[in-house]
Protein backbone atom coordinates (compact mmCIF):
# COMPACT_ATOMS: atom_id res chain seq x y z
CA UNK A 1 0.00 0.00 0.00
CA UNK A 2 1.43 3.31 -0.64
CA UNK A 3 -0.20 5.78 1.56
CA UNK A 4 1.67 8.51 0.72
CA UNK A 5 -0.07 8.67 -2.57
CA UNK A 6 -3.45 7.84 -2.14
CA UNK A 7 -5.64 10.47 -0.95
CA UNK A 8 -5.82 14.10 -0.55
CA UNK A 9 -2.54 15.33 0.84
CA UNK A 10 -0.30 17.82 1.45
CA UNK A 11 3.68 17.81 -0.08
CA UNK A 12 6.11 19.44 2.12
CA UNK A 13 9.86 20.24 1.61
CA UNK A 14 11.32 18.29 4.07
CA UNK A 15 13.36 21.32 6.28
CA UNK A 16 15.20 19.05 8.81
CA UNK A 17 18.84 20.66 8.72
CA UNK A 18 20.44 17.33 7.63
CA UNK A 19 24.03 16.36 8.07
CA UNK A 20 26.16 14.68 5.56
CA UNK A 21 23.99 11.31 4.38
CA UNK A 22 25.98 10.20 1.14
CA UNK A 23 24.82 13.53 -0.86
CA UNK A 24 26.56 14.06 -4.11
CA UNK A 25 27.68 17.30 -4.89
CA UNK A 26 27.43 18.38 -8.46
CA UNK A 27 30.81 17.13 -9.30
CA UNK A 28 30.91 14.47 -7.21
CA UNK A 29 33.94 13.02 -9.43
CA UNK A 30 36.09 15.14 -8.69
CA UNK A 31 35.12 15.61 -4.93
CA UNK A 32 37.81 13.33 -2.88
CA UNK A 33 41.13 14.18 -4.43
CA UNK A 34 42.46 17.30 -5.90
CA UNK A 35 43.11 15.91 -9.16
CA UNK A 36 41.27 17.10 -12.31
CA UNK A 37 38.48 14.75 -13.64
CA UNK A 38 40.09 11.64 -15.51
CA UNK A 39 39.01 12.31 -19.42
CA UNK A 40 37.17 10.20 -21.31
CA UNK A 41 40.37 9.21 -23.36
CA UNK A 42 42.19 8.46 -19.80
CA UNK A 43 39.35 6.07 -18.70
CA UNK A 44 39.51 3.97 -21.95
CA UNK A 45 43.12 3.28 -21.32
CA UNK A 46 43.03 2.14 -17.93
CA UNK A 47 41.01 -0.21 -19.15
CA UNK A 48 42.93 -1.19 -22.08
CA UNK A 49 45.65 -1.85 -19.30
CA UNK A 50 43.43 -3.46 -17.23
CA UNK A 51 42.79 -6.52 -20.22
CA UNK A 52 45.92 -6.48 -20.44
CA UNK A 53 46.96 -7.17 -17.15
CA UNK A 54 43.86 -10.14 -17.87
CA UNK A 55 45.89 -11.13 -20.43
CA UNK A 56 44.48 -10.50 -23.33
CA UNK A 57 45.09 -8.32 -26.75
CA UNK A 58 42.84 -4.86 -25.94
CA UNK A 59 43.58 -4.43 -30.29
CA UNK A 60 41.92 -7.72 -31.36
CA UNK A 61 38.85 -7.19 -33.21
CA UNK A 62 36.49 -8.65 -30.16
CA UNK A 63 37.85 -5.79 -27.40
CA UNK A 64 38.36 -2.53 -29.56
CA UNK A 65 35.56 -1.12 -28.54
CA UNK A 66 35.58 -2.69 -24.84
CA UNK A 67 37.47 -0.36 -22.97
CA UNK A 68 34.79 2.73 -24.58
CA UNK A 69 31.97 0.61 -23.48
CA UNK A 70 33.13 0.24 -19.73
CA UNK A 71 33.91 3.32 -19.73
CA UNK A 72 29.79 4.50 -20.12
CA UNK A 73 28.95 1.11 -18.25
CA UNK A 74 31.03 2.75 -15.24
CA UNK A 75 28.73 6.11 -15.67
CA UNK A 76 25.82 3.62 -15.03
CA UNK A 77 27.04 1.48 -12.60
CA UNK A 78 28.50 4.04 -10.49
CA UNK A 79 25.73 6.87 -10.84
CA UNK A 80 25.03 7.16 -7.30
CA UNK A 81 27.52 9.46 -6.76
CA UNK A 82 25.66 11.94 -9.21
CA UNK A 83 22.52 11.40 -6.98
CA UNK A 84 21.31 13.14 -3.81
CA UNK A 85 19.47 11.74 -1.16
CA UNK A 86 18.35 15.19 -0.51
CA UNK A 87 16.61 15.75 -3.47
CA UNK A 88 15.14 12.12 -3.87
CA UNK A 89 13.54 12.04 -0.16
CA UNK A 90 13.34 15.68 -0.27
CA UNK A 91 9.04 15.56 -0.68
CA UNK A 92 7.06 14.20 2.22
CA UNK A 93 3.90 14.08 3.18
CA UNK A 94 2.52 15.08 6.44
CA UNK A 95 -1.07 14.72 6.19
CA UNK A 96 -1.12 11.04 7.29
CA UNK A 97 -4.53 10.84 9.29
CA UNK A 98 -4.30 8.34 11.51
CA UNK A 99 -1.61 6.35 10.33
CA UNK A 100 0.53 4.67 13.27
CA UNK A 101 2.02 1.81 12.22
CA UNK A 102 4.90 0.90 10.67
CA UNK A 103 5.77 1.07 7.13
CA UNK A 104 7.66 -1.69 5.31
CA UNK A 105 9.13 -1.97 2.03
CA UNK A 106 10.60 -5.57 1.50
CA UNK A 107 12.42 -6.92 -0.91
CA UNK A 108 14.23 -3.93 -2.64
CA UNK A 109 16.50 -5.36 -5.24
CA UNK A 110 20.00 -3.90 -5.75
CA UNK A 111 23.34 -4.09 -7.23
CA UNK A 112 26.41 -2.47 -5.93
CA UNK A 113 30.28 -3.32 -6.42
CA UNK A 114 32.12 -3.92 -2.90
CA UNK A 115 35.22 -0.94 -2.72
CA UNK A 116 37.53 -4.11 -1.95
CA UNK A 117 37.46 -5.79 -4.98
CA UNK A 118 35.16 -3.64 -7.23
CA UNK A 119 33.20 -6.70 -7.23
CA UNK A 120 29.12 -6.56 -7.68
CA UNK A 121 27.37 -7.15 -4.97
CA UNK A 122 23.82 -8.26 -5.58
CA UNK A 123 21.04 -8.13 -2.98
CA UNK A 124 18.15 -6.88 -1.28
CA UNK A 125 16.93 -4.70 0.98
CA UNK A 126 14.28 -4.20 3.55
CA UNK A 127 13.25 -1.42 4.76
CA UNK A 128 10.65 -0.75 7.96
CA UNK A 129 9.93 2.93 9.58
CA UNK A 130 7.23 4.49 12.40
CA UNK A 131 6.23 7.28 10.72
CA UNK A 132 5.96 10.23 13.32
CA UNK A 133 3.31 12.73 11.10
CA UNK A 134 5.59 12.14 8.33
CA UNK A 135 5.70 9.82 5.11
CA UNK A 136 7.19 9.43 1.70
CA UNK A 137 6.68 7.76 -1.41
CA UNK A 138 7.63 4.01 -1.50
CA UNK A 139 9.03 4.49 -4.75
CA UNK A 140 11.69 7.10 -3.17
CA UNK A 141 12.75 4.24 -0.62
CA UNK A 142 13.70 2.10 -3.79
CA UNK A 143 15.81 5.31 -5.86
CA UNK A 144 17.31 6.23 -1.89
CA UNK A 145 18.62 2.08 -1.83
CA UNK A 146 19.65 2.72 -5.71
CA UNK A 147 21.37 5.94 -5.00
CA UNK A 148 23.64 4.34 -2.55
CA UNK A 149 24.04 1.05 -3.93
CA UNK A 150 25.26 2.61 -6.81
CA UNK A 151 28.88 3.33 -5.51
CA UNK A 152 32.26 1.77 -4.13
CA UNK A 153 30.60 0.63 -1.11
CA UNK A 154 30.60 -1.96 1.88
CA UNK A 155 27.58 -3.74 2.58
CA UNK A 156 27.49 -2.70 6.35
CA UNK A 157 27.65 1.17 5.61
CA UNK A 158 24.99 1.35 2.77
CA UNK A 159 22.93 -0.19 5.59
CA UNK A 160 23.52 2.89 7.95
CA UNK A 161 23.45 5.28 5.44
CA UNK A 162 19.75 4.41 3.87
CA UNK A 163 18.66 4.13 7.78
CA UNK A 164 21.09 7.79 8.65
CA UNK A 165 19.13 9.40 5.34
CA UNK A 166 16.00 8.32 6.43
CA UNK A 167 15.82 9.21 9.95
CA UNK A 168 17.34 12.23 9.27
CA UNK A 169 14.39 13.57 6.22
CA UNK A 170 11.50 11.77 8.30
CA UNK A 171 12.29 12.15 11.37
CA UNK A 172 10.12 8.89 12.46
CA UNK A 173 9.96 7.09 15.54
CA UNK A 174 12.31 4.25 14.66
CA UNK A 175 13.96 2.97 11.34
CA UNK A 176 14.80 -0.32 10.43
CA UNK A 177 17.22 -1.34 7.32
CA UNK A 178 18.20 -5.23 6.64
CA UNK A 179 20.26 -5.89 3.66
CA UNK A 180 20.74 -9.36 2.49
CA UNK A 181 23.34 -9.90 -0.51
CA UNK A 182 26.02 -11.84 -2.32
CA UNK A 183 28.98 -10.78 -2.63
CA UNK A 184 30.92 -11.90 -6.39
CA UNK A 185 34.32 -11.12 -4.51
CA UNK A 186 33.81 -13.91 -2.03
CA UNK A 187 31.65 -16.16 -4.44
CA UNK A 188 34.59 -15.97 -7.44
CA UNK A 189 37.87 -15.81 -6.31
CA UNK A 190 39.79 -16.71 -2.89
CA UNK A 191 37.82 -19.39 -1.08
CA UNK A 192 35.31 -19.19 -3.80
CA UNK A 193 31.96 -19.48 -1.16
CA UNK A 194 29.24 -19.32 -3.28
CA UNK A 195 25.59 -19.23 -2.24
CA UNK A 196 27.06 -17.08 1.30
CA UNK A 197 24.69 -14.32 1.99
CA UNK A 198 25.45 -11.62 4.17
CA UNK A 199 22.97 -10.06 6.28
CA UNK A 200 23.35 -6.37 7.67
CA UNK A 201 20.88 -4.68 9.89
CA UNK A 202 20.40 -1.22 11.21
CA UNK A 203 17.71 -0.18 13.81
CA UNK A 204 17.41 3.17 15.39
CA UNK A 205 14.80 4.37 17.99
CA UNK A 206 11.51 2.70 18.41
CA UNK A 207 13.55 -0.58 16.52
CA UNK A 208 16.18 -0.49 18.83
CA UNK A 209 14.11 -0.84 21.90
CA UNK A 210 10.89 -2.45 21.22
CA UNK A 211 11.58 -6.25 20.59
CA UNK A 212 8.32 -6.73 19.92
CA UNK A 213 8.42 -4.11 17.54
CA UNK A 214 11.54 -5.36 16.07
CA UNK A 215 10.63 -8.83 15.61
CA UNK A 216 7.45 -7.99 13.86
CA UNK A 217 9.64 -7.01 11.10
CA UNK A 218 12.30 -9.28 10.87
CA UNK A 219 9.59 -12.01 11.01
CA UNK A 220 7.93 -10.26 8.15
CA UNK A 221 11.04 -11.29 6.50
CA UNK A 222 11.52 -14.70 7.19
CA UNK A 223 7.83 -15.00 5.89
CA UNK A 224 7.92 -14.21 2.42
ZN1 LIG B 1 35.26 -7.58 -1.91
Amino acid sequence: MDIATEGPQRATRATTPHQDIGRAPANARRRHDNNPAPTRTDVEAAVAVLIRWAGDDPTRPGLTDTPARVARAFEDWFGGYDLDPDDILGTTFDEIGGYADPVMLRDIAFFSWCEHHMAPIRGKAHIAYLPNQRVIGISKLARLVDAFARRLQIQERMTDQIAAAIGQVLQPAGVAVVVEAQHDCMSSRGIRACGTTLVTKAMSGAYRENAALRGEFLASLRMR
